[in-house]
């Protein structure tokens, strides 16, 4: 282990955790069926906590009281407003607890601290964008053939069940509380099985913000148990998801029975297009961002970089010295820039993605192994002359690790950064206007950023084309994956 990683985690302060037990219909209990598990501090790969895991039978009691608080609670008689109310309240206690939550995340995450409040930010943020939605939620009339009255209403889902991921477990629960609640459904969530905790203190917060009994239940645990519990109860009206595509293909399998509605937010190899005519300076830090912000572990991480042929070798030579200087270490400590990675797991399949991208031969630049012998950090990792056949190329790594592409033109480019499955993000860097708009509408992706990127904002529709996704988060167009829509005609005689 290197000296500094050594002094940083000795120097690791030791975030309180609260409340590990299951919530439902607003009380905190133990799991009747599901047992515990442990979870770990990614820095140092020590258990911190156990918590309770819900089997099928702890999921039943959580469908029960969500169904409950949706048909018969003062949730289901509540005005639209008072629901905005509730939400901008939990968002005001979440940034009234921001610094503590902050570092319980960092704790179970493995984000840097300063990555955690900045997502604390954007949870409390789209907390209230959709506490705003919540009494705007309209029908229309319509104008509809002979004497009839004819209008829609906009009416809650019912229970959603929202699985959520490790990546940004907070800034997750938000996407997904956010646009639920304020469309009148009830929530029972289960956050990633790496990363419990912070769900769970926010659950404490949305009973002290004044949620009735029922509306809001977490249930921890894994995937396949936890998570296949909710997939198939038919008590449950929709899973909103965000994780693999993999897991997202058994979910749609097993969702069929029951009919159930789903929206997915999946993954991507994300093209970031870097042409000769950009400014160098913007566009390195740029593509830097791109791949290396949280470790890599984002769904629109910029992990397929082409560069013009002109700039190619200049540029790679810039992103490879900012890439070792990189501070990797302690994510608690306010100067680390890039923390470990979440879990063993994720360690072991970058370094193994690491070692085929070196046996198919591309071109390691620098980094490429593991930092330090506790933990689970990884050094920022290029490769250059990757080919797009090449399986570091293709599949979605998750790690500090990009793929340098280079290319000679616009036409050539836009086919390949099509030619995949994913279609989540995609960016250019140019200062030319034309071929940003061009690009923009070529790219078959749900997010394309020109100059810029992972500028996600709640306002904003964002989901994947193709394999990345069914359906959008964010912005006013989520309500509509939240509600039903209703007609009612009314015979005027
Ligand atoms: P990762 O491999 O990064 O954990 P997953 O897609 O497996 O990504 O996990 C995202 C979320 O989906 C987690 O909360 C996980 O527990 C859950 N999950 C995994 N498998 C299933 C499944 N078969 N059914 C329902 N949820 C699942």
């Amino acid at each position: 282990m290197s000296a500094t990683i050594k002094k940083a985690v000795k120097a690791q302060k030791t975030p309180k955790i609260k409340q590990t037990k299951m919530l439902i219909n607003n009380k905190w209990v133990d799991p009747i069926e599901g047992g515990a598990f442990e979870t770990y501090n990614p820095a140092t790969g020590e258990v911190i906590a156990k918590v309770g895991a819900a089997g099928a039978k702890d999921v039943n009691l959580a469908v029960t009281a969500a169904r409950n608080a949706l048909e018969k609670g003062p949730w289901a008689r509540m005005d639209a407003a008072d629901r905005g109310k509730l939400l901008f309240k939990l968002a005001d206690l979440i940034d009234a607890n921001a610094e503590e939550l902050a570092q319980l995340e960092t704790y179970n995450c493995g984000k840097t601290i300063t990555d955690s409040r900045g997502d604390l930010i954007g949870t409390a943020n789209s907390l209230r964008y959709y506490a705003g939605w919540a009494d705007k939620i309209e029908g229309r009339t319509v104008p509809v053939r002979g004497n009839f009255l004819s209008y829609t209403l906009r009416q809650p889902v019912g229970v959603v069940g929202q699985i959520i991921p490790w990546n940004f477990p907070l800034f997750m629960l938000a996407w997904k509380w956010g646009p639920a609640l304020a469309c009148g459904n009830t929530v029972v969530m289960k956050p990633a099985e790496q990363t419990p905790l912070t769900a769970l203190r926010v659950g404490e917060l949305a009973i002290e913000a004044g949620f009735p009994a029922g509306v809001i239940n977490l249930v921890n645990g894994f995937g396949e148990t936890t998570g296949d519990a909710m997939v198939v109860h038919p008590g449950i009206d929709k899973i909103a998801f965000t994780g693999h595509v993999e897991t997202a293909k058994i979910i749609q399998k097993r969702a069929a029975d029951t009919l159930k509605r789903t929206t997915f937010e999946l993954g991507g190899k994300s093209p970031n297009v870097v042409f000769a005519d950009c400014d160098m300076e913007q566009a390195v830090a740029g593509a830097f961002h791109a791949i290396y912000f949280h470790c890599g572990q984002c769904c629109t991480a910029g992990s397929r970089l082409f560069i013009e042929q002109k700039i190619h070798k200049e540029f790679v030579e810039r992103l490879a010295a900012k890439a070792k200087q990189r501070k990797v270490g302690n994510p608690l400590d306010e100067a680390t820039e890039q923390g470990p990675q979440v879990s063993q797991e994720q360690l072991d399949k970058i370094l193994r993605y690491v070692d085929i991208g070196e046996r198919e031969g591309a071109r390691l630049v620098t980094g490429g192994s593991r930092k330090g012998n506790k933990g689970y950090f990884v050094e920022p990792t290029i490769f250059d002359g990757v080919r797009d056949s090449m399986t570091i190329a293709k599949d979605e790594i998750f790690g500090p690790v990009v793929s340098v592409l280079p290319f000679k033109d616009m036409g050539e480019v836009i086919e390949r950064a099509n030619n995949t499955n994913y279609g989540l993000a995609a960016a250019i860097w140019t200062k030319n206007i034309d071929k940003a708009h061009n690009y923009a509408r070529a790219i078959k992706a749900g997010t394309i950023w020109v100059n810029c990127y992972h500028v996600v904002d709640t306002t904003t529709p964002f989901g994947g084309f193709k394999m990345s996704g069914q359906g959008r988060e964010n912005g006013e167009t989520a309500l509509e994956h939240y509600t039903e829509l209703k007609t009612v005609t009314v015979n005027l005689g």
